[in-house]
Formats: structure tokens, sequence, C-alpha cells
């Protein structure tokens, strides 16, 4: 494939020096491509980091068709790598699928990622706990005031230079409060796709859950309210009598690739997997479980220290990081940051 135009800078911005917290930095550059029907996907450009300019009518902003993931690139040692950026692609067109926003071309645009990436490699942080963090996304942009699918789409890609999620803390167990009221998704609906309105419908539980003193919402499902689906935009795991157990995935939950890594690492590892329904009692009442944790990109594991349910809150293993959480986390990280052998292909070098 030919080389990307890119539309150079004449003034590079300053470094951050020092923490750069999550996702308040951008890069130089970005990529950008548009979408117009009967002309296809088209215009592939790498420019300066700039605002973007769209009509007010623009569909994005009245009936919501926007898509985005999210996904790191790691120094290891003089490489750089990106962290099975394909899975990602994949499932922006399964997101686009769903909200009708034609698909990407997935090769095109690993090839478009890793140009970006090698162009902006000054920007990816060495220390541990620290990558780039990598934003693809795409809005309808057609200005129409109607209900229909858009005949025109961004495409996006920002880069913002990241550290830990919670900082130097990265492994701090958090505390966990169950929503029994509001539900994330419903099957049929959205949820298995990363659709910007996902984000919007779990904030009012999650600032009432982090008014009451707990850092993330644990979402059941939408139908009993009974059955565990994910934690804030996490999804969730549990050790119980010694196995890694997950909640299968309904059609309602984000199938995370953290989620579908830390399966087959852990399996790798000599535990036990399984993926199976999880009612929210049998966590509440039962003995076995002695760790819970969370996964996904941005904060990769993140432990659970307790978990409140109605009028009952429960300590997981003494409020701590637990053994299994632990040992996933060193070795999931020794991967993505290149301190062992990578036995899955997950790294890709570029
Ligand atoms: N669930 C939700 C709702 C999310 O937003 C995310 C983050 N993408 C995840 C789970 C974890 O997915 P991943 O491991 O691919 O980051």
């Amino acid at each position: 494939m030919s080389a990307i135009k890119v539309i150079e800078r004449e003034v590079l911005k300053e470094k951050p020096q020092g923490p750069m917290g999550f996702g308040q930095l951008f890069t130089d550059y970005m990529f950008t491509m548009d979408y117009k029907e009967g002309k296809g996907w088209h215009h592939a450009l790498i420019k300066p980091y700039q605002n973007i300019e769209i009509s007010p009518a623009a569909q994005v902003l009245h009936y919501g068709q926007a898509v985005f993931e999210g996904m790191k690139a790691y120094r290891q040692g003089d490489d750089i790598i990106l962290f099975r950026p394909e899975e990602n692609f994949k499932r922006m067109n399964l997101s686009n699928a769903r909200l009708n926003i034609p698909e990407v071309d997935v090769a095109f645009l690993l090839d478009a990622l890793q140009q970006l990436v090698r162009l902006e490699q000054d920007w990816i942080p060495a220390g541990q706990g620290e990558s780039l963090y990598i934003r693809p996304f795409v809005i309808a942009t057609e200005p129409y005031l109607g209900v229909h699918a858009a005949t025109e789409y961004q495409f996006m890609i920002i880069l913002s230079p990241v550290g830990a999620y919670y900082g130097d803390d990265q492994l701090m167990a958090t505390r966990i409060y169950v929503e029994d009221e509001y539900v994330r998704a419903v099957r049929g609906g959205v949820g298995f796709a990363k659709v910007a309105g996902n984000y919007a419908a779990s904030l009012a539980a999650q600032t009432r859950a982090s008014e009451l003193g707990y850092h993330q919402v644990l979402w059941l499902d939408g139908v009993e309210q009974r059955y565990i689906e994910e934690v804030g935009s996490m999804n969730i795991f549990f050790v119980m009598d010694g196995k890694v157990v997950t909640p299968e995935l309904n059609g309602s939950i984000l199938p995370g690739i953290t989620r579908k890594s830390i399966l087959q690492l852990a399996a790798y590892l000599g535990y036990e997997v399984e993926e199976r329904r999880i009612a929210i009692e049998e966590v509440m009442n039962a003995e076995s479980v002695s760790e819970i944790f969370g996964t996904g990109t941005a904060a990769v594991i993140s432990p659970v220290g307790s978990i409140r349910y109605q009028d009952r809150e429960v300590v997981i293993n003494n409020g701590a990081t637990g053994p299994v959480t632990q040992h996933l986390y060193d070795e999931y990280t020794a991967i993505q940051e290149g301190r062992k052998a990578d036995p899955f292909n997950w790294c890709l070098k570029i």
C-alpha cells in the first residue's frame, strides 16, 4: 500500500515531563479519512492534531451515530509494539454494523496506524505502566435533521500518552457499587458494541456511585437484574474455588480484548477457566469467591476490594490484591512491556 500523505506541522508540541495522567494530552498528529455514499472511504491523511469543523446539523450531534475503539502502543526496549490492533479494528466493524456505519478496511487501517505511530514514536513513554493510548473513532457528519443512516462520515485516530489509570497505585483495590436501578445494556440492544451512547447512558449511575464513595458501578443484566455483566467500562472476573471465571458473552456484554487475552493467558498459566452466567447472590453469599478483578485496555487489570449490593457490603480478600490477580497482572504486563516472551503473538512490532 502506498504511504498515506502527511501534512507536516511547523512547530512540534512540548513532550510531557513527569506524570501525564490519562487521556488529557494529545500528540502532534492525527489520522483522518472521510466517507461519502457512492465514493466509499477516501481522503486518508495524517495531519497536525487540530479541531474539526462539522455542521451543527451533523447527524452525530442529534442521533448519536458514533463508535470508538481504545488500544495501546508500548515501548519494548528499542522496539515499539501495538497490542492486538487487528482485534480492535475488527471490533470496530462489529460496532459499525450495529449502527449502520459503513465497514472500515482493517488491513488498510493497520497500515495507517503503524505509519501514524511510527511518526509519533517519541511520544510513547517508557516508564512502567506507561503507554501511548490510541483512540480510533467514527462519527456521522452528514448535515441532515432526520433519522436515517448517514451518508457521510469521518473516521479519525488520535493518540494520547498515558500513565497508569489509577496513578501510582496501579493495583489499588477498588470499591464497587452494584447498580440495581439502571441497566447498561439489554440483549438485542447495543451493549456488545463500542458505541458512544452506551457511555452517556452509564453516567448517572457512575456519578451516584462516586458520590457514595465507590470507584465503579457493577452492571447487572437488563432483564432480571440478577446476572453480572460488567464493571464500569471493564469486563469482570472472579476467582472461585481456584478457577478463573467470567460472565459468558451474551449480546449485552462488550467482548473485551483484555478479557479474551486474560482467558487465554490464565489457561496457559494452568488455571481452570470458565465462562458462564454468574448471579449476584452467588457472589454476595459465596465463601468461595476469593478474588475479583476488572479487565480493560485502560486500567489493564483492576482488583476489586469490596462490593456493595443493596444494603450489604462484602469485602474481598481483606480489601487487598489477591495472588491470582497479581500473577495475571504481572504476566500480562510483562508480555505487553516486553519483559517476557510473547507466546501468543499478541505484540505487533512496528
Ligand atoms: N466493557 C466496556 C463497556 C468497555 O468500554 C471496555 C473498554 N473497551 C471493556 C469492557 C474492556 O474492553 P477491552 O479489554 O477491549 O479494552
